[in-house]
C-alpha cells in the first residue's frame, strides 16, 4: 500500500501549476468581470492592512508625545479619522468580496455541473464500463465542491501574496535576516501540510475501489427493490458489518496520518513562537538603546505577527490548494477523458440500411476470450430478426459492437454498405431505437417520458397514445389520476409503476422514435405472457422497412421472425427461418425450443 502510495505522489508533482492555470482560465472563460474585481479588492485589502497599522503607531506616538495641547488640532483629526475609517473600509471591502465570491459560486457551479454531464453524456460506452473510469468518477463525484474551494483559494493567496511582500518589503528596510529567520522557522509548517495534504489524497486514490464498494452498500439501502430483500432476508446486520469493515479500512490510514501531523504541527508551532519571541525582545532592546522610535516598534511588532499570521495562512491554504489540486487532477481527467471511438464521416442515407458482419471477431477490452468468434451474416432492409442463445453467449455482445459501443478486433460491421469505423454515427443513430435490457426509468411526466424518444422535437400527444396502445400500456396510464400528465415516480408524489409497466413506457418510447432500424434486447423481459403476445402483433404489423433485431429467451415469440441467429459458445451456431432450424435434426435451435416447449406444456397439463 505504501508503495502505491509513494508512486501515485510522484506522478502528481507538478499538478499545481497545470491546475491553477486551467482553474484561472475556466473562471476568466466564465466571468472575467470576476477576476478584475477580485484583483483590485484583494490589492486594496492588502494595503489598507499596513496603513491601519502605520496610522494606529502614528496616532499612539503623536498622543502620548505631548505635541498636541487640543484634541481638535486639525492633524490630529485627520489621523484619528483614518484610524477609525480604514477598519470600517476594511470590513466593509470584505463583505462586498463575499457578496462577489456568491454571485461568482452560483454561475461557476452550474457550468461545471454542466460541463460534467454534458462530458458524461459524451464518454464512450466503452470506457462507461471500465472499472478505472467508475473509480475515476466516484472520485470526481465526490470532491466536486472542492472545485470552488480551489477557485477561492487562488483568489485567497492572490491577496496574500500581495500583503507578504508588502510586509517583506517593510523588514527588509528594517533588518534583511528577520524575514529569512521568520521565513526558515515556518517552513517545516509548509512542509508538514504539503506532505499530508499529499497523503490524504493518495490515500483516497489507492482506496477508491474500497469507497465505491461503500457507495454500493448505500444503494442497496436508497432502492426499495433491494431495500425489500435486505428486510426479509435480514441482511441488516450483514450490510452493516461490510460497511463496517469498509470504513474502518478506509479511515484507519487517515487516523493514523492525522496523529502524526498533529504532533509535528505542535513542534512546528514551537519553533515559529520561539523565533517571533525572539525578535520582539531584539526590537525591545533597540527601542532601549534608541536605535528605534517606539511608534516604528510598535508598527513593526504589528507587521512582524502579521507576516507571521498572514505566512501562515498563507501556508495552510498553499497546503490546501495542493491537496484540492490533487483531487481536482481527477476531475479535470474526467472533462478531458479521450473518446476512444472515432467517429467517421461517411452519412447514412435517410432510409432503412442493410447491415452485414463480415469476418467481425470481437473481446472485450482487456481480455483475451473472443466472446464473438467470426460472425458472418446479413440483414435486408425491413427484415425482422431475432437472436437466441443461452445466457452469456454473446447476444448483448452483438449489439454493442453492432452499436459501435466497441470496436471489433478482426473484420468488419458494414451499414449499408459503408464500413462503421467510417460512419458519421449520428446519421445512423438518427435511424435506430434501441431498448436496452436495462431500460432507463425517466422520472417525468408520462407523455414526455414517451416523446423523448423523439427528444428533439415538439411532442405529438396523437403518436404518443397510439405508441403507448401499441406497447400495451394505455389503458393503464388512462386509470392514473392525471393520465398522460401523470408524473412518474412516487419521489415526485406521482405514481409508481410496475417492472412490466415501467418495461412497456420505455417500448412506447422506442417505437415512437419511429426509426427504421428497431433494436429491443429482450423487450418483454418482464412483461406477462398475455401483454407479451399483444406486443408481438403490433411488432408484426411495423412497416415493411422497418428492420427489427430483437433478443429474446421465448422462443414462441421469435418463430414468426424472417431469420433467426443462433449463438452459442460465442459463434453463430445456426441461421434461418423458424421452419428451416427446426429442420435441423438435433440442431440447437430445435433442442432449445422443443425445451421450451415441452416445459410449458408440462405447466398447463400439470404432469
Ligand atoms: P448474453 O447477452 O448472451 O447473455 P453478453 O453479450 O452480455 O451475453 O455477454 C457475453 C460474454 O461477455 C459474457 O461472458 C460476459 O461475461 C462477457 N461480458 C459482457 N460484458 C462485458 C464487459 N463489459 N467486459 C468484459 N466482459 C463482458
Amino acid at each position: 500500500m505504501n508503495n502505491e502510495i509513494e508512486n501515485k505522489e510522484s506522478t502528481t508533482k507538478f499538478s499545481l501549476i497545470k491546475n491553477i492555470i486551467w482553474i484561472i482560465k475556466l473562471i476568466w472563460k466564465i466571468r472575467k468581470s470576476y477576476i478584475l474585481i477580485e484583483l483590485t479588492i484583494s490589492l486594496i485589502n492588502a494595503i489598507l492592512p499596513v496603513t491601519l497599522a502605520w496610522c494606529s503607531a502614528l496616532f499612539i506616538k503623536k498622543i502620548t508625545a505631548g505635541e498636541y495641547h487640543s484634541v481638535f488640532d486639525q492633524e490630529l483629526l485627520l489621523i484619528f479619522l483614518a484610524y477609525i475609517s480604514l477598519p470600517f473600509i476594511i470590513g466593509s471591502l470584505k463583505v462586498i468580496y463575499a457578496y462577489v465570491l456568491n454571485q461568482f459560486s452560483v454561475f461557476f457551479e452550474q457550468y461545471i455541473e454542466l460541463s460534467l454531464i454534458d462530458k458524461k453524456g459524451e464518454i464512450d460506452i466503452q470506457t462507461h464500463e471500465s472499472q478505472e473510469f467508475h473509480n475515476l468518477l466516484l472520485k470526481a463525484n465526490e470532491n466536486i465542491g472542492r472545485l470552488m474551494h480551489f477557485s477561492d483559494f487562488v483568489s485567497y493567496i492572490t491577496g496574500k501574496v500581495i500583503q507578504i511582500s508588502i510586509a517583506v518589503f517593510i523588514m527588509l528596510s528594517y533588518k534583511w535576516w528577520v524575514t529569512i529567520m521568520l521565513f526558515l522557522a515556518m517552513l517545516p509548517h509548509l512542509l508538514i501540510e504539503i506532505r499530508f495534504g499529499q497523503l490524504k489524497w493518495s490515500i483516497w486514490d489507492c482506496k477508491a475501489e474500497t469507497k465505491r464498494k461503500f457507495s454500493e452498500i448505500k444503494r442497496h439501502f436508497s432502492i426499495l427493490g433491494s431495500l425489500t430483500e435486505i428486510k426479509v432476508g435480514n441482511l441488516k446486520t450483514y450490510f452493516t458489518k461490510s460497511t463496517d469493515e469498509l470504513l474502518t479500512e478506509f479511515n484507519e490510514e487517515i487516523r493514523s496520518n492525522e496523529k502524526k501531523r498533529f504532533w509535528l504541527k505542535l513542534s512546528a508551532a514551537c519553533t515559529e513562537h520561539a523565533a517571533e519571541a525572539f525578535l520582539v525582545f531584539y526590537l525591545m532592546s533597540d527601542v532601549i538603546d534608541k536605535n528605534i522610535e517606539i511608534n516604528i516598534f510598535i508598527f513593526l511588532i504589528s507587521r512582524i505577527v502579521s507576516f507571521r499570521i498572514d505566512l501562515n495562512e498563507f501556508f495552510r491554504s498553499l497546503s490546501n490548494l495542493n491537496t484540492d489540486s490533487l483531487f481536482i487532477s481527477d476531475i479535470r481527467k474526467l472533462i478531458s477523458t479521450p473518446k476512444v471511438i472515432r467517429n467517421g464521416s461517411r452519412k447514412l442515407k435517410p432510409h432503412t440500411p442493410t447491415i452485414e458482419f463480415r469476418n467481425a471477431s470481437f473481446s472485450y477490452p482487456g481480455t483475451e476470450t473472443s466472446v464473438l468468434k467470426d460472425f458472418n451474416f446479413e440483414i435486408e432492409a425491413g427484415e425482422k430478426v431475432a437472436v437466441v442463445g443461452i445466457n452469456g453467449a454473446g447476444k448483448t455482445t452483438l449489439i454493442k459492437a453492432l452499436m459501435r459501443f466497441y470496436d471489433c478486433k478482426s473484420g468488419e460491421i458494414l451499414i449499408d454498405g459503408i464500413p462503421i469505423k467510417e460512419l458519421d454515427l449520428a446519421t445512423f443513430y438518427s435511424q435506430v431505437a434501441y431498448l436496452a435490457q436495462e431500460f432507463p426509468r425517466f422520472r417525468l411526466p408520462v407523455k414526455q417520458a414517451i416523446a423523448l424518444g423523439r427528444g428533439d422535437e415538439p411532442i405529438d400527444e396523437a403518436r404518443v397514445v397510439d405508441c403507448a396502445k401499441r406497447a400495451g400500456i394505455h389503458e393503464t396510464i388512462l386509470g392514473w389520476k392525471s393520465g398522460y400528465d401523470s408524473y412518474l415516480g412516487k419521489e415526485f408524489n406521482g405514481v409508481e409503476p410496475s417492472v412490466g409497466q415501467w418495461q412497456k413506457l420505455a417500448l412506447a418510447r422506442a417505437l415512437y422514435r419511429n426509426a427504421k432500424v428497431l433494436i429491443l434486447d429482450e423487450p418483454t423481459s418482464s412483461i406477462d405472457a398475455v401483454a407479451e403476445m399483444a406486443i408481438f402483433e403490433e411488432l408484426n404489423k411495423l412497416p415493411n422497412d422497418v428492420t427489427v433485431i430483437m433478443i429474446s429467451h421465448r422462443f414462441n415469440t421469435v418463430k414468426d421472425c424472417d431469420t433467426i441467429i443462433v449463438i452459442e459458445n460465442n459463434q453463430i451456431k445456426e441461421m434461418g427461418s423458424h421452419g428451416e432450424l427446426m429442420g435441423i435434426e438435433s440442431g440447437t435451435y430445435q433442442n432449445l425450443f422443443n425445451t421450451q416447449k415441452d416445459s410449458y406444456e408440462t405447466q398447463t397439463t400439470g404432469e
